[in-house]
């Protein structure tokens, strides 16, 4: 029973902070079938147009994140180690990467436009969502992999708790998962409302329909019997907020201000900087601050 103080209200959605899940969502929960029909059928042309686009155009900025995800799986990982399954993998791009890096690499993604894209650059792709039939042919084929990737996907799902636990299923013993999600009612977030009158904007029902903080993203993960051994954040967007810039609802400047966090993200690439752009990356999780959170789990051996 899905049962929590309500949070905020959003057209016929109420938020809940849910006792029983441990995380905030939407309550009702959209149905299964809407789900497919949301992600299986026209998502990036109709919800995301310029998502695809946009990627080619940041694709310098976007490959340092990646890297950065890549380096952090190399350092936790024996040399040979290294098969990766990407859940939810968009267009590809993240699996690129890896494919230049020495990694074998699958995709899975429930958008067929998406999917079709990935495979364009080369991909291995399975055009579905990850649930226990896929779990179960991937078992049968004595398939899995030694890091689960899982950016922006389980703000999305009916039942992360579920996502979670195919990955881990997935993993080999020592396996290493990234979760990646938006980090949400975060403390920037109560200072952009408390004292500058914003609201709820980062609500986005039925889309997302999960709001994790790190503490409630942790906690799953560990319920998922995943070890939580990194946090990270990326970096945080609604700073340009708190400086007067608002970009809620203002497309133009919301790429104005996105051109200038990549800028400052590649300069601080530079090796004079990078152990700081690091660690910085990791106070700030300390603190639940970044518009999204990066958190590494294993399984243990
Ligand atoms: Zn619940």
């Amino acid at each position: 029973m899905h049962r929590g103080s309500v949070l905020d209200r959003a057209g016929q959605y109420s938020i809940i902070d849910c006792d029983e899940c441990g995380f905030v969502h939407i309550d009702p929960l959209p149905t299964p079938e809407q789900l497919d029909e949301i992600y299986s059928g026209e998502y990036y042309s109709e919800e995301k147009p310029e998502f695809i686009d946009n990627v080619i155009k940041d694709i310098e900025w976007w490959t340092t994140v990646f890297d950065s995800r890549y380096d952090y799986f190399e350092s936790r990982l024996p040399a040979l180690s290294r098969s990766l399954l990407d859940v939810g993998c968009g267009p590809g791009y993240f699996l690129k990467r890896g494919v230049d890096r020495g990694w074998q690499v699958t995709g899975i993604e429930p958008s067929v436009q998406a999917a079709d894209h990935a495979e364009k650059l080369g991909i291995e792709v399975i055009n579905a969502f990850l649930d226990s039939s896929l779990r179960a042919s991937f078992t049968k084929e004595d398939r899995s992999f030694d890091a689960v990737h899982l950016s922006e996907v389980l703000e999305h799902t009916r039942d992360p708790l579920s996502v979670l636990s195919q990955a881990y299923s997935l993993l080999n013993d020592g396996g290493i998962i990234c979760c990646v999600v938006p980090n949400d009612y975060s403390p920037v977030q109560k200072v952009l409302v408390e004292k500058l009158g914003y609201s709820a904007y980062w609500l986005a029902p039925p889309h997302h329909i999960n709001y994790f903080s790190f503490g409630s993203l942790a906690a799953l993960m560990r319920k998922a019997g995943f070890e939580v051994v990194e946090q990270s954040a990326m970096f945080p967007i609604d700073f340009f907020l708190l400086m007067g810039e608002n970009y809620v609802g203002n497309d133009k400047l919301g790429r104005d201000c996105h051109t200038k966090r990549k800028q400052l993200e590649i300069m601080l690439e530079a090796p004079e900087l990078k152990s700081f752009k690091q660690e910085l990356c990791g106070l700030m999780a300390a603190h639940g601050i970044g518009r999204e959170m990066i958190i590494y789990g294993r399984k243990a051996t």
